[in-house]
């Protein structure tokens, strides 16, 4: 198998500071700069991966153990490289970094760890890009990929009191596995698909008791109905009008999914693809129906504030977890890298992703900052073949 050309940041070649014959840099060592580099390499492209940690894949190796994906193997996959068979329909955690390494080697990609970008600008003749990176490094290239993530910096409300909470408050970024949580009692505040999975984990990692606070009732799916993958179905009706999705949706919820309204989990009222296009992904059943059913994930309120070693709940419960996780989402944090260009709207996303460079910004390009319902691998997937495609015409 042939090496990646993985370089240091502390060794960053001259060739690559050079302003003639300039590559596109690809900012971002994860599954999106990793799909891009590989395409622009097929079309004949040089391109260069700038990924601030010392690996590539470094989201993947910070996610909790049990992680397994949601979308399938076929479906998960980068160009240019299957995985495996035996990693299974639902690929793990473990397995997804051992992909990632295996596809920067297998396409021979150019990847310098080390080297954080901290901002994006022209350059001063307006024929490219300039990138500002750690130690005092500027770079040029023809155009830009920028694949830092969707979920790059945690976020934990600023909720009232939090900083005097007496137990202990994590975010779900720094959960890994439910060990340290044994004989504890645990509110992991938020039910997307991260706060629902590590609730299960903490019951069968033996938690005394878990409660999960509900802001907004989530849409449950199962991950697979008779052999059939829920993703499957996204990428079939993913061009089709919202209400009839949402009313397809209400139908196939009531067969697959129990009520669990007694339970403190109602349906909601929002349709399912509706709340998909709101930004709300639908939580893919790992555990969660059958713990809610059992009475040993407890939904309550949402959080509203700290006081002492208690946490108030919306509806004015006051109760006493040993220990909070916030898995309350990320942000993009696009701002410092791209804020001053004026490609981002109001929620800090870029206004294109894809092919699509924004109008003011030819040869910058965003993958990875949708989250589409049909699965956010398979996006980046097809969007580093049109990226590539579209640079590879442009010369
Ligand atoms: C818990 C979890 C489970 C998921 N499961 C699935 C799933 O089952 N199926 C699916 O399709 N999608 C899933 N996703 C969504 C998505 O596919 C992943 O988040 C995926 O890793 C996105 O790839 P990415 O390359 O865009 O971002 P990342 O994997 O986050 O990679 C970004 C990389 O950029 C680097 N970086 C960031 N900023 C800079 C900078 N300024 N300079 C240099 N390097 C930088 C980071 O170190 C990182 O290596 C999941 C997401 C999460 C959080």
């Amino acid at each position: 198998m042939p090496e990646p050309t993985s370089t240091s940041g502390d060794a960053l070649p001259d060739s690559i500071d050079r302003t003639d014959g300039r590559p596109v840099y690809v900012i971002g060592g994860g599954p999106g700069g990793l799909a891009a580099a590989a395409a622009l390499r097929e079309q004949g492209v040089r391109a260069v991966v700038l990924e601030k940690s010392e690996h590539v894949g470094a989201s993947w190796r910070r996610h909790y153990e049990r992680l397994h994906l949601h979308t399938t193997r076929r479906w998960s996959a980068l160009p240019g490289l299957a995985m495996p068979r035996r990693f299974g329909r639902w690929v793990s955690r473990a397995d997804m970094v051992r992909y990632l390494e295996k596809y920067a080697e297998h396409h021979e990609l150019e990847v310098v760890t080390g080297v954080e970008v901290t901002r994006i600008g022209r350059t001063p003749d307006g024929t490219g890009w300039q990138l500002d990176a750690t130690g005092g490094r500027v770079l040029t290239g023809r155009a830009v990929v920028v694949a830092t993530g969707f979920n790059h910096t945690p976020r934990t409300p600023a909720w009232p009191g939090r900083e005097g909470f007496t137990g202990e408050l994590l975010h779900a970024a720094e959960y890994r596995a439910p060990a340290p949580y044994a004989g504890k009692d645990v509110l992991v505040a938020g039910i997307g698909n991260t706060g629902a999975e590590i609730a299960v984990d903490l019951v069968e990692g033996g938690a005394s008791r878990v409660r999960i606070a509900v802001r907004t009732t989530p849409h449950i799916v199962r991950r697979s109905t008779a052999g059939w993958p829920a993703q499957a179905t996204a990428v079939l009706v993913r061009r089709l009008p919202v209400g009839l999705v949402d009313r397809a949706g209400r139908l196939l919820s009531r067969v697959a999914v129990p009520d669990l309204a007694a339970q403190g989990l109602p349906r909601p009222d929002t349709g399912l693809y509706s709340r998909v296009k709101q930004g709300a992904i639908p939580i893919q059943d790992v555990g969660l129906i059958d713990a809610v059913k059992t009475g040993r994930v407890v939904p309550v309120a949402a959080v509203e504030s700290f006081d002492g070693d208690a946490v108030v709940l919306a509806d004015g419960t006051r109760i006493t977890p040993d220990v909070v996780i916030a898995a309350t989402g990320y942000e993009r944090a696009l701002e410092p890298l791209v804020g001053h260009l004026g490609v981002l709207d109001s929620r800090g996303r870029p206004v294109v992703h894809g092919a699509r460079a924004p109008e003011r910004a030819p040869g910058l390009y965003f993958t990875g900052f949708t989250n589409p319902i049909s699965g956010m691998l398979r996006e980046i997937a097809l969007d580093a073949r049109r990226i590539a495609k579209k640079l590879a015409s442009a010369g």
